[in-house]
C-alpha cells in the first residue's frame, strides 16, 4: 500500500549514491561521535514518576528498572509520583550541549491525565520552564492531555517542542506493541491540535514499527509544524526497534506474529533501501540505532 511511486514523489524520496569506503579509524571517529539514546534531542532529562502505565514491550527504561531494580512487567505498570522530583527546583540548565533543546520531558513515562500524575507532570513542567528553559514534551500523546498542556502552557508556545511518538499508522501495531497506549488515530489528532495551536511539533518513529516508514511520513507531513532543521522542529526521527529489550516471556502469540514479520525489516539491505531514498529529505533525522548500522556497512551519514 505504501511504498507506491505515487507516495515516494508526495515525500521527496530521492535515489542517490551513497556507498563509500570507510578506512577502519573514521569508522571508529564516526561511530564515537554518534549520540546515544536522547542526548541528541536534549541536555538533560526530567521525570517525575516511577513505572509506566503505557507498557511498551520494548521499553528500556523499563528493561533497566526489571534488571537494576527489581521491577517486573506488572509491577511497572503501577505508577507512583516521585515526591523529590516534584517538590524540588529547576534551574536554566546550565549543561554544555549542542542538543537544540534544554530539556527532555518526559524520559522514562508518558503524561497521563489521571491524578496525581497529571499534577504532578503540569508542577514539574511549570518550574522547568518559568526558570527560562526550552524543553521538549516527548510523548505518546492522549488527546485530552494535549489540549489541557496547550492550555495551561499557552503562554510558553515559543518555548515549548512537542514530539510525539508515533511509529507505525496501524493501531493493532501499536496495540502490541505499546498496549495501552493511543491509537495512531488520535496521535494524530493530537499533533494537529498542537500544531494548529502555534505550538512547535516534531515526531519520534522510534522505534518504526512499519516495515517503511513512507506511508507515515506522508499522514505526518501536513499536521507537523513548518520545518526548521536547526531548531530540530518540524522533523520526524527514525529508529530501529531494539528487540533485546523485549521479554523472551512475551515473545509469543500476536507478539511473536509481529516479531516474526519485523525481522528482515531490521536487516541492513532492507534499512538502506529507504534511508538512501530519504537522506535528502530534510524534515527526517535518523536516530543513532540507523546511523550506526549504515557506518559499519560504508554507507555516508551526516551528523548533527
Ligand atoms: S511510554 Fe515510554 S516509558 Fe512508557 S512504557 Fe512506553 S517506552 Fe516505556
Amino acid at each position: 500500500m505504501i511504498e507506491s511511486t505515487k507516495y515516494k514523489s508526495i515525500i521527496n524520496v530521492q535515489d542517490i549514491e551513497l556507498r563509500t569506503n570507510y578506512t577502519a579509524l573514521e569508522k571508529e571517529k564516526l561511530l564515537k561521535k554518534l549520540k546515544m539514546g536522547t542526548k541528541e534531542w536534549a541536555g538533560r532529562n526530567v521525570n517525575c514518576v516511577k513505572g509506566c502505565g503505557i507498557g511498551c514491550i520494548y521499553c528500556y527504561a523499563k528493561a533497566m528498572a526489571k534488571h537494576y531494580r527489581g521491577y517486573t512487567d506488572d509491577s511497572w505498570r503501577a505508577m507512583q509520583t516521585n515526591d523529590h522530583a516534584v517538590k524540588k527546583g529547576y534551574g536554566k540548565s546550565k549543561r554544555k550541549s549542542s542538543a537544540p533543546w534544554d530539556i527532555m520531558f518526559p524520559t522514562t513515562h508518558n503524561i497521563f491525565i489521571e491524578e496525581p500524575y497529571f499534577s504532578a507532570c503540569i508542577k514539574v513542567l511549570k518550574k522547568c520552564l518559568n526558570a527560562k528553559n526550552t524543553v521538549l514534551i516527548t510523548i505518546k500523546p492522549n488527546l485530552a492531555v494535549v489540549k489541557k498542556l496547550c492550555t495551561i502552557f499557552k503562554k510558553f508556545k515559543n518555548t515549548i517542542g512537542f514530539r510525539f511518538t508515533i511509529g507505525s499508522v496501524n493501531s493493532d501495531i501499536l496495540r502490541v506493541f505499546e498496549p495501552f497506549g493511543s491509537s495512531f488515530e488520535e496521535r494524530i489528532e493530537s499533533l494537529k491540535y498542537a500544531t494548529n495551536n502555534g505550538f512547535s511539533t516534531t515526531v519520534s518513529a522510534e522505534p518504526l514499527l512499519d516495515r517503511k516508514p513512507y506511508d507515515l511520513i506522508k499522514n505526518l507531513v501536513p499536521y507537523l509544524s513548518a520545518l526548521d532543521y536547526e531548531r530540530d522542529v518540524g522533523t520526524i526521527w527514525i529508529g530501529l526497534l531494539k528487540k533485546q529489550y523485549i521479554p523472551q516471556a512475551l515473545r509469543t502469540g500476536q507478539i511473536k506474529k509481529y516479531l516474526d514479520n519485523i525481522k528482515s525489516a531490521l536487516k541492513f539491505d532492507h534499512i538502506f533501501s529507504y534511508y538512501r531514498e530519504l537522506y535528502s529529505n530534510k524534515r527526517i533525522k535518523w536516530k543513532e540505532s540507523v546511523l550506526k548500522l549504515m557506518i559499519k556497512n560504508d554507507i555516508k551519514v551526516k551528523l548533527i
